[in-house]
């Protein structure tokens, strides 16, 4: 990596204009203000997920409370929130904080190679249409670049689909010409997507079908938070965000708990819901699943408008699997048939970390699956390094807020000691090594062999407790045994 100029240095610099690299550029501001700071964004806008998911209905599934950053209350009524007011928050954050000044986009960062030496990482971007090659170097690298591959979604091949003479569509590739008014409709999946699709489509097309292999715990909430909308009304902003996020955190993790220590009583709560609104057949059939609650993430539906796009008959599921697509449809393995004019793949991501880069430490390639996960947001034997990753059990932002605030006060730790260099590094042989995260989800086992391992202990241990996180990553020590600090 030579270059005839020596290139830009920056303090840090943030991959991802999405969510999290947003936050993270205001947290930076107001935690090290004298930090100079860039944001390499590989798309052309900002908000990550909320700007390339444009499929009907697209909206949150888990509330804004807590989906929302920590310093910016959010203040529309609804708390299950669609994608657009979820990217006007995003850019509206950027804009106020100037984090936007910041942002040079379409820069994807291809590589990163750290030198001791020097105290730098040096990073390799392709920028503009030809794809040109530039590099910056910082003394911090903060990713904010997600946990899936924005290229493609997940598509298994499913045979005979080059038959079908109807339109094919991956919701992560959904086109505005897509006309499906009118028509009928087959949306295979079961997950978030899956469920949000189905009722907004049901609006106009002839009729949605929802084919699923296996079924999903779906919840009903109110969209609408009334104990939220009526605190707003009596209190301050920020007095009443702080509360309801709080209000929000409890019983989210109360639930998890719950399901992980009594999944029996919950499974009840759950399949109670649905068979309320869908009776015990309809329950048994499509909405019972053979897993306990939140082995695999929960399906939350916005005052039951899935249910209601099936007792009107807008809507229906069928559980099976498919044989082949045909011409006009789908033939399944029970010998059904399903005719279609639109098929909606809602199959899933693939998932990737740190954006697919390549790293290497002082000419020593990375293999992130052999590294061990610390704090939740870097990795063993790399340096001056950490990456953004939400909770599974709960709102991303809960944890992308505590890591980049961490983040900040690790630097500023460094900066008063005199230190250049911060490596985690695992001293345990004992330590044993487990899955980067505990999910039987397709989309997570389809990976898993590429993602990083956790460790048994902490601070190596992935707890997926907000709780515990804001005592230690908020309130607890950045030293400890496993952190190296160097001159
Ligand atoms: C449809 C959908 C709905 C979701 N709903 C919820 C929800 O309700 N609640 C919840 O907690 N989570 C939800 N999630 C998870 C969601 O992705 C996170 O909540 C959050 O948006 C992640 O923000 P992020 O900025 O970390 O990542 P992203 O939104 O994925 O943004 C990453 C950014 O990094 C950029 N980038 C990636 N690699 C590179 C590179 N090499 N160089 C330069 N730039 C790069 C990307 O272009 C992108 O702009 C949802 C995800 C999806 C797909």
């Amino acid at each position: 990596m030579s270059s005839p100029t020596s290139p830009e240095h920056f303090d840090v610099i943030i991959v991802g204009a999405g969510l999290s690299g947003i936050g993270a550029g205001v947290h930076l501001q107001r935690n090290c203000p004298g930090k100079r700071y860039a944001v390499l964004e590989a798309r052309a806008e900002i908000g990550g997920t909320w700007d390339l998911f444009r499929y009907p209905g697209i909206r949150s599934d888990s509330d804004m409370y807590t989906l929302g950053y920590i310093f910016k209350p959010w203040k529309e009524a609804k708390a299950i929130a669609d994608g657009p007011s979820i990217l006007k928050y995003v850019r509206e954050t950027a804009r106020e904080h100037g984090v936007d000044r910041h942002i040079r986009f379409n820069h994807r960062v291809v590589r990163a190679a750290w030198s001791t030496t020097d105290a730098a990482w040096t990073v390799e971007i392709e920028s503009g249409k030809d794809s040109q090659r530039t590099q910056l170097t910082c003394h911090f690298l903060l990713m904010c670049s997600g946990y899936y591959n924005y290229t493609e979604g997940y598509s298994p091949q499913f045979r005979g689909s080059d038959r079908f003479k109807g339109r094919i569509v991956h919701p992560q590739k959904w086109a505005p010409d897509i006309d499906y008014a009118g028509k009928r409709v087959v949306v295979i999946g079961s997950g978030a997507t899956a469920v949000t699709l189905v009722p907004e489509m049901a609006k106009t097309a002839a009729h949605v079908t929802m084919l699923q292999r296996s079924p999903t715990y779906v919840i009903s909430l109110p969209a609408r938070d009334r104990i939220a909308n009526g605190l707003r009304k009596l209190l301050p902003a920020k007095v009443a965000y702080a509360m309801v996020r709080w209000k929000n955190v409890s019983f989210g993790m109360l639930f998890f708990w719950l399901s992980r220590h009594t999944p029996n009583v919950i499974k009840k709560l759950i399949l109670g819901g649905v068979r309320r609104e869908l009776g015990a057949d309809y329950t048994n059939r499509h909405f019972t699943p053979s897993y306990n609650p939140w082995d695999q993430r929960l399906c939350l539906v916005p005052d039951n408008d899935l249910f209601a796009s099936i007792k009107t008959q807008r809507a229906s599921v069928v559980t099976d699997q498919i044989e082949t697509f045909t011409e006009h449809g789908i033939q399944l393995k029970s010998g059904a048939e399903l005719p279609a004019e639109v098929i909606v793949t809602a199959t899933g991501l693939n998932l990737q970390l740190l954006g697919g880069m390549q790293l290497a430490v002082d000419g020593v390639p990375i293999d992130f699956s052999k590294t061990l996960n610390y704090k939740g947001m870097m990795f063993s034997s790399v340096p001056n390094f950490a990456s953004v990753f939400g909770y599974t059990n709960a709102s991303w932002t809960l944890k992308a807020d505590l890591t980049c605030a961490y983040v900040c006060r690790l630097m500023n730790y460094m900066d008063s000691h005199g230190y250049r260099q911060c490596t985690p590094r695992n001293r345990d042989p004992q330590q044993s090594e487990q899955p980067f995260i505990d999910f039987s989800s397709g989309y997570v086992q389809r990976s898993i062999a590429q993602l990083p391992k956790q460790g048994a202990r902490a601070p190596w241990r992935l707890y997926q407790n907000y709780v515990l996180d804001v005592l230690t990553l908020r309130f607890g020590k950045v030293t400890d045994e496993a952190m190296e600090f160097s001159k």
